[in-house]
């Protein structure tokens, strides 16, 4: 495919977005029976579906540790979320994104609250379209609220980037492939800090103040939905719907 020119003349981005706009977002909680706590998000294109196991006894249990819980978590893409059909097992990348997500949590976690126990995520990306390991984020803590975790804050997670010589926000696959920098965040609000950060590519220290603030813009409006997507989940909640 030949290169596509990703900023167009009027400053537009190839799907119409302004530089500093995010792709379209849904988010809904509790939306599996089977696991303690769950989540859907749908970022742009990208599709993710997180389910929460625990607290719950550690097993094998010479794995446990006496002072706290131990959060495991894993990343998956289904092999039908891409177009080239990916390989069903998990992959390098799966293998080290799963541990770079599950350390970003474990800031947000009271873990020593659930000595000897373990709690699980599994973060399945059903459809792939650039930014999955924020989305994984954005829905994994959601979940986590939903299994009723206590948490010191929701984490909320987005890509910012540099694309056809613009700093722009929330890349998609496409914009991440042709475009010369990536660098997906997650900032939590309440305790200031960005729990994830990496950087792929090359930015000017001008243009990282640029993207930096562009993610932490971005951060703080998909925390807002966070918020009201919990909201929404238990102003309407029934307790006699878990009968
Ligand atoms: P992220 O999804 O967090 O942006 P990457 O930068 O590694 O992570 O991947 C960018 C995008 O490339 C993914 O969101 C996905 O759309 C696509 N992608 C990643 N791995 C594969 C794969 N094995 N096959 C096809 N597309 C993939």
């Amino acid at each position: 495919m030949k290169e596509p020119v990703l900023i167009k003349p009027d400053g537009t981005r190839l799907d119409g977005r302004k530089p500093d706009e995010l792709r379209p977002i849904k988010m809904e909680v509790g939306v599996l029976e089977k696991s303690d706590g769950s989540a859907y998000l749908e970022h742009g294109g990208t599709r993710v579906f997180a389910a929460v196991f625990g607290p719950k006894e550690m097993h094998p249990k010479h794995l446990a540790l006496p002072s706290r819980a131990v959060l495991r978590l894993r990343y998956h893409m289904a092999s039908f979320s891409v177009e080239d059909r990916k390989t069903l097992g998990m992959t390098r990348r799966e293998i080290e994104l799963s541990k770079v997500i599950r350390e970003a949590l474990e800031s947000v976690i009271f873990l020593e609250e659930f000595p000897r126990s373990s709690i699980d995520v599994f973060a399945e990306i059903v459809q792939a379209d650039g930014g999955t390991r924020c989305a994984a984020i954005t829905a994994s803590s959601l979940a986590l609220a939903d299994a009723g975790i206590p948490m010191l804050d929701l984490l909320p997670g987005v890509a910012s980037g540099k694309i056809g010589g613009k700093v722009v926000l929330d890349l998609s696959e496409l914009e991440d492939k042709y475009g010369e920098a990536d660098m997906p965040v997650a900032i939590s609000p309440r305790l200031d800090a960005a729990l994830l950060f990496q950087l792929n590519g090359r930015l000017s220290l001008k243009e990282f103040d640029e993207a930096w603030e562009l993610a932490r813009q971005g951060c703080s409006k998909i925390y807002e939905m966070q918020r009201n997507a919990l909201k929404n989940r238990y102003e309407t909640y029934k307790p006699e719907e878990e009968t």
